[in-house]
């Protein structure tokens, strides 16, 4: 029986279709920057060389360990630091209001919970609220899946940092983590922390 030459295309269409998909993934996964420490490495240097004018901040583990009702002491004068040169906001998918609003009123920091990331919706409210071009507004997180594909998906500068974790937390891996910069680099980025 001669084979049909006819269906043998389609595979080879399918196969390219699923890779250029892979390929498009990869580069919405891609952090635009990528930091080896916590967001306190994220100094107004970096944020002007890079001409941004705001900052979306996630909260959980990118400021306040999950296990942490409040901020380490580190943070106030950080946060203090960028506020003369970014607008902030905090966009947490989070849905408890008690705990993001704990996070926030001490900074007079406006927020918003329940984001929903990688979806822009929420994302894209609060850099309207901003008044600035996405590409001049960084999203900061310490998640691809989320963070970084948001970030990515509405043109805005993203910044993947290191989680800020608990000290007795942090001799722990964090496998969900390790699962997304393994599937990330399969899907395409490249994720060698970037020089600032
Ligand atoms: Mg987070």
């Amino acid at each position: 029986m001669s084979p049909n030459f006819d269906s043998a295309p389609l595979p080879f269409n399918l196969y390219s279709s699923i890779h250029l998909r892979f390929m498009s993934w990869g580069k919405l996964l891609q952090p635009d920057l990528m930091l080896e420490s916590s967001i306190l490495s994220l100094t107004p240097d970096i944020i002007q060389h890079h001409r941004l004018k705001g900052l979306v901040l996630d909260v959980d583990e990118t400021l306040v360990p999950i296990t942490s009702a409040q901020a380490c002491a580190e943070l106030s004068p950080w946060l203090e630091a960028i506020q003369q040169v970014a607008t902030l906001w905090l966009v947490s998918n989070n849905i408890s209001e008690n705990r993001i609003k704990r996070i926030a009123e001490p900074f007079n920091l406006p927020y918003i919970i329940g984001a929903g990331k990688p979806s822009r919706r929420k994302l894209r409210r609060a850099v309207t609220a901003m008044g600035l071009p996405p590409e001049q507004v960084g999203m900061v997180g310490d998640r691809l899946f989320t963070d970084v594909l948001a970030g990515n998906r509405l043109g805005m500068f993203t910044v993947l940092v290191k989680p800020m974790v608990d000290p007795i937390e942090a001799a722990r891996r964090y496998p969900v983590h390790s699962f997304e910069v393994w599937l990330s680099q399969a899907l395409g980025a490249s994720l060698t922390p970037g020089k600032p």
